[in-house]
């Protein structure tokens, strides 16, 4: 069947393809270290299948979501590649390396609740794979209070994000009840 938005296939292979190669040396930090690769995919997956969301650009960004934060990859390139407005989502959803992890946990809080309509989704989808990641493989040397710890951390930010889509956020609640 032709798709009538090539542009958009077009699109989300492309990001596919970047956010492969720039990811191409990590692994998860799970047990299981499964490719990074894996992460983003099933963001977009979840954002698709489970939150409905048929926008390009918000799917783009959750691809490329962690290529800032995790990779080589700058502003500007992203800009190049993709344009101003998936950068942007992308830069959003971000955090900044040089502050203290602490610092970043409270951040994300506080800027999740300022985030645009697009980033919402970006960071609701993130939530719930980082989750259920905890739960399926959970980082080894972790102990159940910090895991116990990470998942009231990510309610928190969660709860900044009410209200941008419903269904996102029953998943999100679903796996919070397996909290360990
Ligand atoms: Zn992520």
């Amino acid at each position: 069947m032709p798709s009538s938005r090539p542009e958009a296939v077009g699109l989300l292979l492309r990001a596919t393809r970047f956010a492969a190669w720039k990811h191409r040396d990590q692994r998860r930090k799970g047990q299981r270290a499964e490719p990074y690769i894996n992460h983003p995919l099933e963001l977009a997956h979840v954002l698709w299948f489970e939150g409905g969301v048929r926008d390009e650009t918000t799917l783009a960004a959750a691809l490329l979501h962690d290529t800032l934060e995790d990779t080589q990859t700058t502003v500007q390139e992203l800009q190049g590649e993709f344009g101003e407005e998936i950068a942007s989502i992308v830069l959003e959803v971000t955090d900044e390396p040089s502050l203290d992890w602490r610092v970043r946990k409270k951040l994300q809080i506080t800027r999740a609740k300022i985030a645009s309509p697009r980033a919402r989704l970006v960071k609701l989808a993130d939530k719930i794979c980082n989750l259920r990641s905890m739960i399926s493989s959970p980082p080894q040397r972790w102990s159940v209070e910090r895991r116990r710890a990470y998942f009231d951390w990510a309610r928190e930010v969660v709860d900044q994000l009410r209200g941008t889509n419903p269904s996102l956020e029953e998943r999100f609640d679903h796996v919070f009840r397996q909290r360990p």
